[in-house]
């Protein structure tokens, strides 16, 4: 059999969210060392989007790669319905420790989807269990939360998912607010987001499981972001209502925002959170739905049934829990928490600069998330190659270009990649005449704290 990666690829693997009859061939990684992954060519290309928004401390980062090869020598998996262990219980703890109020309950699962799905069939159950039977899920207008069938219901609106439009049941769709839309003040704009999702709430009376909300930036729906007053108000309601509000921080989680979880920042406390992704700084695949613990003591009892029957293969899975301890410690650590705060800076000054360009609108900012608005995809398709070819590893969602880049690059790497960035968005911005009637964004949006 040949041993040429790039010709088996192309016979045998699919790749997710690819159209293999146009897209460019796969690149063929060989190592990863900081932001940088090298290609068997000798290419280097900075991960700007941290491998699909997972890695946190770098590619082949040391001492991640130590714990899990230490934990891969001495017990690799065991079944978690019979067993624990101590990565597990140590993992869960820490987690908790760091989470607000009694959030203080972990269920192991593998993916953001899956945990969002453990949320969802959770809060159907815990409200079962308490006699009531509540079918109605609240989402919130161009979510995403994952490609399971009730991850995808609830992301309905993301425009992702027609292909499976006759297997999603029914949500409510609640508007999301974000903050650059509409000629409206911010504030009228969320006055009006809030009628709704009264109306919401009271058509649905004594009916809804849960609200399900990704706190301060969606993001597949293009990195939008609210205002932190708004999710003060949906979880002051949700509370008033009486039923569930799950926090799906599958990406907000670890850091991204600047907080180590985004409902600090926000200064609210879900009922369920959903975690995945940072969580073990993207080496395993692995997750956690983290409930309140009125929800676990609602699932105990002598009848078999009130337990939550579900659970994965490799749950809890030893290595995913020993790098997600020391991920977690380096995330804590001084040198870590001190990056968040300089790559902030390096996007806020780089944003500052981009606002300028007339290709760019909605400059926007999120702790380390960084974004703005190209004038159209066919842009962010063409400047995705261009990138490439320069070494950069970015992935315009339609005419959103975004960086969302691991903790461990350092600033002469960060600016060296905006460099570029205002480099080719320059040279759109002169020769694409649709920008040149184009006026400047004003001022641009965050929601970080300033
Ligand atoms: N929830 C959010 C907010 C996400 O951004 C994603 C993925 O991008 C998911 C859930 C699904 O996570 P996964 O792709 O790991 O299943």
């Amino acid at each position: 059999m040949s041993d040429d990666i790039l010709a088996l690829d192309a016979k045998h693997v699919w790749h997710p969210f690819t159209q293999a009859a146009t897209a460019a061939p796969a690149l063929h990684a060989v190592r990863g060392q900081g932001a940088v992954i090298e290609t068997a060519d000798g290419k280097q290309y900075v991960d700007l989007v941290s491998s699909w928004w997972v890695n946190l401390h770098g590619h082949a980062n040391p001492v991640i790669a130590r714990a899990v090869a230490e934990q891969a020598g001495t017990l690799e998996q065991a079944i978690f319905a019979e067993f624990t262990h101590a990565p597990a219980a140590r993992l869960a703890a820490k987690i908790c420790a760091q989470l607000p109020g009694d959030l203080d309950r972990v269920f192991y699962s593998d993916d953001g989807s899956t945990a969002v799905e453990v949320a969802m069939k959770m809060a159907r159950q815990y409200w079962g269990n308490m006699g009531q039977d509540r079918r109605v899920y609240v989402g919130f207008d161009g979510g995403y939360h994952g490609d399971t069938v009730g991850a995808m219901s609830l992301g309905r609106t993301s425009g992702y998912f027609g292909a499976w439009e006759s297997m999603l049941f029914p949500v409510e769709i609640a508007p999301f607010p974000h903050t650059w839309d509409g000629d409206d003040t911010i504030e009228a704009r969320e006055a009006a987001a809030l009628a709704d999702f009264d109306a919401i709430l009271d058509r649905n009376q004594g009916q809804i499981a849960a609200i399900i909300i990704e706190p301060l930036i969606q993001g597949a729906a293009g990195m939008r972001l609210c205002r932190p007053e708004y999710l003060r108000a949906v979880a002051e309601r949700a509370k008033a209502a009486g039923t569930l509000l799950i926090l799906d921080e599958v990406m907000t989680g670890f850091g991204r925002t600047g907080a180590v979880f985004a409902c600090q920042k926000a200064g609210i406390t879900p009922d369920m959170i959903c975690l995945s992704k940072g969580l073990t700084g993207g080496f395993l695949p692995m997750a956690m739905t983290v409930t309140r613990d009125f929800i676990y003591q609602a699932f105990l009892g002598q009848d078999v049934s009130r337990a939550f029957l579900h659970g994965h293969s490799y749950t809890a899975n030893p290595l995913g829990c020993a790098a997600g301890l020391a991920s977690l410690e380096l995330l804590l650590g001084a040198e870590c928490q001190a990056r968040i705060q300089a790559i902030e800076a390096i996007h806020r000054a780089r944003l500052d600069r981009m606002a300028g360009l007339a290709a760019v609108s909605k400059p926007r900012l999120c702790g380390t998330m960084a974004a703005f608005d190209l004038p159209n995809g066919e842009a962010g398709a063409k400047l995705k190659l261009i990138f490439r070819e320069r070494g950069l590893l970015l992935r315009p969602m339609g005419n959103v270009l975004y960086l969302l880049p691991p903790y461990c690059m350092n600033d002469g790497a960060l600016h060296h990649a905006w460099d570029i960035i205002e480099d080719e968005v320059s040279k759109i911005s002169g020769a694409d005449p649709c920008c040149a009637s184009r006026k400047s964004s004003g001022p641009w949006m965050t929601n970080s704290v300033i």
